[in-house]
């Protein structure tokens, strides 16, 4: 049991003991990945997920579990998608496509045209519709592999997926493949979210992603081949918005119960695989963080918030209800914290401060020492918990290594195999021992703060 005898030495102690010896993080999500599945916003996965997790956090005797009603987009992916490269001579090899989510279908027979591959919208943009009419274009600009930061490699290259559409429409295209996300070279397509920003409906082309091996293979083929075709063909369907729920639990705070600390990630998940590091990982991290705050007997002063938000994969709109409800009533948010990267090894976090608020995080990065927890930098935290920022609050992600985690990003191999026990229990006692820190001391932009 924490007490006030306890040094931050032993608290932390305690945290990663109690979770790497007795944690219910790993238990947690095997059920939510082999027994529910995928939760992609609007399906009958999310919606158990739901319930389950609401349920499992009622389970913790915590002071409050709740259900924040949000309305979500429902897109279905329909029966799995078939492509192939056909040559001028009439060959044809198949390859490994899937929709990106919110992508319209394609005709019921398929859709097969001539194909120009580009790199970038300036590529683009130089054909112009000359070369693009009536074509299929086909963004092939991997992720830079020397970036040692994953993510920026991925941010470097998502324009193409999320944006490739409206570009190439402006030319008279009629359907888009991209490139998947993805820094190796297999044969799963990785899904994600496409905008059509305020196309009409008649005028939206089918987008699907292709393997990055496909990928190679059509750009190979292409050089030699210029007048080869591409045939895809799609069911997907995007349907009216439906009712679905963040699920929040609360350890109301002993001395600054208006003062709240927020814990999450996303409840939702694509379609192909389970979801488990995106965001399965995440969020039983999250529900362990108030776990282990009650199993080594912290009393928060402050009061501690678990969030499981819906939607952040294709709208944010569990995120955004969350902000806007919690403005609404005046709550103040003064740190949230955010494990939306994958569950592998924790090397430390990503704050989104005033710098004065991160020279004092950075004094506590020697209580991290011995778990191997080094990384602090300022920068982005989660894109759920990002519309909580204000001018004064602390912001954070858990920032575990990401070296394989675009391996398994939004494609099938998204499983529970691909996540490690340990690794799993290590982010979840970082993220505990983080927000124990923030409620016991606080910083100096909050208004308990540096009271101690
Ligand atoms: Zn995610």
């Amino acid at each position: 049991m924490a007490s006030f005898a306890q040094t931050d030495e032993e608290v932390f102690k305690s945290i990663y003991k109690t979770t790497l010896t007795n944690g219910k993080s790993y238990n947690w999500l095997n059920y939510l990945s082999n027994q529910i599945g995928s939760r992609l916003s609007g399906s009958l996965g999310a919606e158990k997920a739901v319930a389950w997790t609401k349920e499992e956090l009622e389970k913790l005797g915590l002071d409050k579990v709740w259900l924040q009603p949000v309305m979500v987009p429902k897109w279905v992916r329909g029966a799995k998608e078939y492509a192939y490269i056909k040559s001028s001579e009439g060959k044809t090899t198949t390859v490994n496509i899937c929709a990106l989510g919110g992508s319209v279908a394609t005709p019921a027979l398929g859709l097969k045209a001539q194909v120009v591959e580009v790199h970038d919208f300036e590529e683009l943009e130089a054909l112009g519709s000359a070369h693009i009419e009536g074509k299929i274009v086909f963004y092939n600009r991997p992720m830079q592999p020397d970036l040692i930061q994953t993510f920026e490699a991925y941010g470097g290259c998502v324009n193409q997926r999320y944006e490739g559409a409206v570009q190439a429409t402006k030319y008279g295209a009629v359907g888009v493949i991209v490139r998947s996300m993805n820094l190796r070279l297999d044969d799963l397509p990785h899904t994600g979210s496409m905008t059509y920003n305020e196309l009409p409906v008649e005028k939206r082309i089918p987008s699907a992603a292709i393997s990055t091996n496909d990928a190679e293979l059509l750009s190979a083929m292409l050089k030699l081949d210029d007048a080869l075709e591409f045939f895809f063909r799609q069911n997907c369907k995007q349907f009216k918005d439906v009712l679905s729920h963040n699920v929040i639990g609360e350890i109301r705070g002993s001395q600054y119960p208006n003062e709240y600390i927020v814990v999450g990630g996303h409840l939702d998940s694509w379609d192909l695989g389970d979801g488990s590091h995106d965001d399965g990982a995440g969020v039983v991290q999250s529900m362990e963080v108030l776990r282990l705050l009650k199993a080594t007997g912290i009393r928060p002063k402050r009061s501690i918030r678990v969030v499981l938000f819906m939607n952040e994969e294709n709208g944010l709109r569990g995120g955004n209800k969350y902000a806007e409800e919690a403005k609404r009533k005046g709550e103040n948010h003064v740190f949230a914290l955010e494990s939306d990267a994958g569950g592998f090894t924790p090397r430390g976090f990503s704050f989104d401060c005033t710098e004065t608020t991160f020279q004092q995080v950075l004094g506590w990065r020697p209580l991290f020492k011995p778990y191997l927890i080094h990384f602090f930098e300022k920068g982005g935290s989660g894109a759920d918990v990002s519309p909580l920022k204000t001018n004064t609050n602390v912001l954070a992600g858990l920032r575990p290594d990401s070296q394989r985690y675009f391996d398994h990003h939004h494609a099938s191999n998204d499983t529970f195999d691909a996540v490690n026990k340990r690794e799993l229990e290590l982010g979840a006692a970082t993220m505990t021992a983080l927000v124990y820190l923030f409620d016991k001391y606080g910083v100096n932009t909050m208004p308990g703060g540096l009271k101690n």
